[in-house]
């Protein structure tokens, strides 16, 4: 017999174990990986450009790409797409604006979605820079480095100190929101001529700054032969006086690297870091994205060639690897990104990104917490002072065993 006065208005789906109640936000990463050249520190996936990009034959497979990915994330909302590189502003105007149409088309995309573009500028152009803004760019990140020319000759970067100030004081008249990248430890720097790096970049008045401490990264030039180097006494004070200069200024040190005026971090990095969904297109892209049943993994090949030809041949998907997270990676993934920000996590959103209870990681937490690395309340866990300088420290505690 029917119970007529039940109410089922308040059911919830009974969930298995590390079922998830609720998809998590989507967010898109588009990949273009071609670089004037290559820079000797850098271990990103960008290729040096030899002739033309062929920007054309590269959008017809990010329209391949996503026509693929579309079942996994069908009629989700995107909150913010973020174009990055390689240098992607080496793409026109038009191939940008051929890329958002793309998205918009096929995606949910928000009316009030971030939409960032990475840029360089060596490679800036007015016409070009407003072209991106037209297409609907509303962030710039402009991986400025530092405003020094004997510093970026050192890097290898193909711009000079008066072409880093020319194209983030028009990167600032254009867009509504603009990243400055920095990076400090630099081959010889002083801490003189660190701060002197970040007080420019304040004085042009980014709504968001971030600064990046240079490390040797394996199978670099860089690491094969370093170059003159502060040591991790000098490099530690220039962290010191980055985060004490940018909060004198307004800053907000949010998360390992990032400082933002107030209300404007960056939504997209933001999702990585709280465990959010996204969608990766391009060469080596990767993505994350969540099912009721199940966190998987996707990643495409690196090289834009064999990219290309895989996903315009006859292949049924474009990634060419995926991976199910298991109990202990969904842990450990989670850890490393919400431990990056300052102010930590809610435990719920852990429950809620993982599906499984808090008290999984609880052996880790304690013994993170005895060793001054954490800080815990009921409604928060974040990273002690400590463990956000030993941040590697922390994370490691919540390795699986195995890897450990
Ligand atoms: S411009 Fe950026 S992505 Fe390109 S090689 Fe240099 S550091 Fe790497």
């Amino acid at each position: 017999m029917v119970n007529e006065s039940a109410d089922y208005t308040s059911l919830t789906r009974v969930l298995m174990p590390g079922q998830l109640q609720a998809p998590p936000p989507l967010a898109v990463y588009v990949h273009l990986p071609w670089c004037v050249r290559k820079c000797p520190y850098c271990d990103f996936n960008s290729h040096a450009q030899r002739g033309e990009i062929p920007e054309q034959r590269y959008l017809a497979a990010l329209t391949r790409d996503l026509e693929l990915s579309l079942p996994l994330v069908w009629g989700r909302e995107v909150r913010s797409i973020f174009i990055g590189g390689g240098t992607p502003s080496l793409f026109t105007g038009a191939g940008i604006d051929q890329l958002l149409c793309l998205l918009r088309t096929l995606l949910r995309v928000s009316p009030v979605a971030e939409i960032t573009l990475e840029a360089n500028p060596g490679t800036f152009e007015m016409a070009r820079f407003k072209a991106f803004r037209d297409a609907g760019v509303n962030r710039l990140s402009l991986g400025i480095q530092s405003f020094n020319s004997r510093h970026l000759t050192a890097l290898g970067r193909i711009h000079d100190a008066a072409e880093a100030r020319a194209a983030a004081s028009a990167a600032l008249e254009l867009f509504e929101t603009v990243n400055l990248d920095l990076m400090y430890a630099l081959p010889e720097q002083t801490l003189a001529e660190a701060r002197q790096d970040l007080e420019t970049a304040i004085s042009l008045g980014p709504a968001h700054l971030s600064a990046y401490h240079l490390t040797l990264e394996p199978n670099t030039p860089f690491a094969a032969a370093p170059p003159p180097l502060p040591d991790d006494d000098a490099a530690a004070d220039m962290q010191l006086m980055a985060e004490a200069t940018l909060a004198g200024a307004g800053y907000r040190h949010y998360e390992t690297s990032a400082f933002a005026l107030p209300g404007q971090e960056c939504v997209h990095n933001l999702n990585y870091w709280t465990f959010g969904d996204y969608l990766g297109l391009g060469a080596g892209a990767h993505g994350k994205l969540s099912q009721h049943d199940r966190i998987e993994r996707q990643a495409r090949s690196k090289h834009p060639q064999a990219y290309m030809d895989a996903v315009l041949g006859e292949s049924e998907t474009s990634w060419n690897e995926t991976r199910r997270l298991t109990r202990s990676d969904r842990v450990f993934e989670f850890m490393m990104n919400a431990l990056r920000l300052t102010q930590g996590f809610d435990p719920r959103l852990f429950e809620a990104r993982t599906g499984l209870p808090l008290r999984v990681a609880e052996t880790a937490l304690q013994a993170a917490e005895a060793r001054g690395l954490l800080l815990r309340t009921p409604d928060n866990i974040r990273p002690s002072e400590q463990g956000r300088h030993f941040l590697n420290e922390l994370l490691q505690m919540f390795l699986p065993e195995d890897a450990a």
